[in-house]
């Protein structure tokens, strides 16, 4: 017998299928070369003993993928659809790495969202960066997960999604998180009852169902990842703003840096582009330059 499913968890030795009888249950992985991640639809066989295996990951819509420890990309998470960068007065943004994950996300073509948090310590309003990026399109929620404010909102802007929660440690995300799921924080426990699953295994990642809708994938280690780009992707089609101005600069290849005629510098002289995203960019560019040459 044979199904489809969606890994909604993955461990050190199993993933966790659901099938479209809402049932989730432990699966065994066939060959090492096999990668499932959480998010990913997979075929499974039902062997006469009743184990699961998984025998097929189906093509993946988008990929998040990190720099593991050895520098190289590791898979995080399966057809997100949204990347929630969560930032706070409290720790200090790093915007470049808002950039950055906003980048990955552009390159995936999913959407970005910018939760700004802590909303009870400094509010949305005080912080002209984390407005600025709704001016290029980014949706923009402030919350306080503390005092539940502005819960609604980001409800409302992950039910239609498949997010992740990402940002420094710190700025909110486990008391977001646990804020959005509330008492509905029951996937472990529903499984526990089909298939035994002690509450203490170590999950690398879960999926959960929002009670709002949507769906929101999280993990210790998807919460703070440094995204991968992929030196040979174009950074500056990633930069969403920086989009329209690309076929005016004079050059084809312009690397918007000392070349006459780039439109991006003009834009940025003439405040239409921001200097910080700008410098961000060439930042990142360097870094992945770097990363190329290795
Ligand atoms: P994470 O590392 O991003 O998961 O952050 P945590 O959720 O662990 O929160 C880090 C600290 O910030 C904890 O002490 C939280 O109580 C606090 N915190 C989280 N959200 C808020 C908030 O909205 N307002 C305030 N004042 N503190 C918060
Ligand atoms: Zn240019």
């Amino acid at each position: 017998m044979s199904a489809t499913g969606l890994v909604t968890g993955r461990h050190r030795r199993h993933v966790v299928v659901e099938t479209n009888d809402g049932e989730r249950s432990q699966c065994i992985v066939r060959g090492r070369r096999l990668k499932p991640l959480v998010g990913d639809s997979v075929n499974i066989d039902v062997l006469d003993d009743g184990t699961r295996v998984v025998v097929e990951i189906l093509a993946r819509k988008s990929e998040l993928l990190r720099i593991d420890s050895r520098g190289k990309p590791e898979g995080v998470a399966a057809n997100i659809t949204q990347l929630a960068v969560v930032v706070a007065d409290e720790p200090a943004a790093d915007w470049t790495l808002v950039d950055r994950y906003f980048a990955a996300a552009e390159l995936q073509g999913i959407a970005g969202l910018l939760v700004w948090n802590k909303s009870d310590l400094a509010p949305l309003a005080a912080c002209s960066t984390a407005r600025s990026y709704s001016a290029i399109g980014y949706r923009v929620v402030e919350t306080s997960a503390t005092q539940a404010r502005g819960l609604e909102p980001l409800r409302q802007a992950l039910a239609d999604h498949r997010s992740v929660l990402v940002g420094q440690s710190g700025v909110g995300k486990s008391s977001l998180i646990n804020a959005l799921l509330g008492s509905d924080a029951q996937a472990v426990g529903r499984l526990s009852e089909k298939r035994a699953i002690g509450r203490h295994t170590t999950t690398a990642a879960e999926l959960h169902r929002l009670p709002g809708g949507g769906e929101l994938i999280d993990s210790p280690g998807v919460r703070q990842y440094a995204p991968w780009l992929d030196a040979a992707e174009r950074l500056d089609w990633a930069y969403r703003e920086f989009r329209p101005l690309l076929d005016r600069c004079r050059f084809d290849n312009c690397r918007h840096d000392a070349e006459p005629g780039c439109a991006i510098k003009q834009a940025v002289e003439d405040g239409e582009i921001r200097a910080e995203r700008y410098a961000s960019f060439l930042d990142l560019r360097m870094v992945l330059t770097q990363l190329k040459r290795r």
